[in-house]
């Protein structure tokens, strides 16, 4: 059996090599490194497959949420709910721009941003919803959306995890993560389903108004050349990890699916199984792209599985083992423990599997032995 990896990018890499080789090689010949025609191309190529007007593409995932909140010119005491459950870097823009981050709890069974918890959460402050298509299962964004008509809102989707996601509508309709909101955002950190060879992010939306800003706000500012209007930053994908994109994105579409074929197999072997939840799957439409596939454990020591795992050469991750609300950066008097329930629960019980495009039926069912049988001892 071949090594099993919690991600595997050289399998991936090695499928594509001759065309990224060429492609890198050619831009490093061109040497337009910055700003140069692969990143328009694949710009045009990804708000083609988005089905969105505007993409800016940007240096990460973490500058495209400050970029998308500064563009949206949410301003110090700005109120931003997001999720307790989900990486830092969604929390960590809002306190670095001095908006004041308020965390809530998330649903048990999609782990994604409770619509009821935001609600309560809302007071005359708030401006702005987060919610995180985590593990790359779509949030409730008709719900989220309606609310956020009610009160006046901007909605950012962090969209990190769930590139190529299709959300389905309550009418039927489809839609892809991260263009829904008012602006979405990406990363394409190597490990994110559309991952480059290095750091990249975008940031998406279908506003031409907050596309131009955007657009000045990833370049110092400026919308003319030496002429600063606004406070910017410099956050910029460079054309290397542009063209290695393109040639990823052609694929992604492929890449989702056999994530999707392994959670299937994954869920089918522990379906049967009382003590392990397994995460949703939606038959009717692809709104999950397995970024992760994580389970939570009932009655089970998941500190103890973990370690069994790693004995036998399986890595696993636990995404994530403290909630926003109890690190110490984060810490507000105004959270009330029993207001995070789900999110306390799932720090405890929750672990993520190997999950990448390149696991075989080998792999998987020795991965499905090991769970099962340390679940059941
Ligand atoms: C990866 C990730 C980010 C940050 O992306 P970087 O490119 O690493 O800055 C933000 N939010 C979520 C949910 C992520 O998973």
């Amino acid at each position: 059996m071949r090594k099993i990896q919690m991600v595997d990018l050289k399998g991936q890499y090695e499928k594509i090599k001759d065309e990224v080789d060429k492609n890198v090689l050619d831009v490093i010949e061109s040497t337009a490194f910055i700003n140069g025609p692969e990143v328009h191309a694949f710009q045009k190529e990804l708000e083609d497959y988005l089905n969105v007007k505007h993409v800016i593409p940007c240096a990460n995932g973490t500058d495209a949420l400050q970029i998308a909140m500064m563009g949206l010119g949410l301003k110090s005491g700005d109120e931003v709910i997001t999720a307790d459950f989900t990486f830092a870097a969604t929390v960590e823009v809002i306190a670095l721009l001095g908006l004041t981050p308020v965390l809530v709890d998330v649903n048990p069974f999609d782990f994604n941003i409770d619509v009821e918890a935001v609600k309560n959460a809302i007071t005359p402050k708030t401006k702005a919803i987060v919610p995180v298509h985590l593990f790359g299962l779509a949030a409730n964004m008709d719900a989220i959306m309606e609310l956020a008509r009610e009160h006046d809102l901007f909605v950012i989707e962090d969209n990190a995890q769930g590139i190529g996601s299709n959300y389905m509508h309550s009418n039927g309709t489809k839609s892809k993560t991260g263009t829904i909101g008012h602006v979405g955002t990406t990363s394409f950190f190597p490990s994110k389903n559309l991952g480059c060879y290095g750091d990249g992010g975008a940031i998406f939306t279908n506003d031409d108004d907050l596309a131009h800003t955007i657009r000045g706000v990833v370049n110092h500012g400026m919308y003319e050349r030496y002429h600063h209007d606004v406070v910017g930053v410099n956050s910029r994908l460079d054309s290397m990890q542009a063209t290695i994109l393109r040639t990823k994105l052609r694929h992604l579409n492929e890449y989702n699916d056999a994530r999707r074929d392994a959670a299937r197999k994954y869920t089918a072997a522990f379906a049967m199984d009382q003590k392990i939840i397994t995460p949703l799957i939606c038959d009717r439409c692809d709104c999950h792209v397995f970024h992760q596939y994580t389970l939570t454990v009932k009655d089970t020591d998941r500190d103890a599985l973990v370690k069994h795992l790693n004995e036998k050469g399986i890595p696993c991750g636990v995404y994530y083992p403290i909630p926003l609300h109890r690190q110490k950066a984060y810490q507000d008097d105004r959270y009330n423990e029993d207001d995070f329930k789900v999110t306390n629960k799932l720090v405890q019980e929750c672990i993520s599997l190997p999950m990448h495009t390149e696991l075989d039926d080998e792999q998987i069912k020795f991965i499905i032995d090991a769970v099962i049988e340390f679940v059941n001892r």
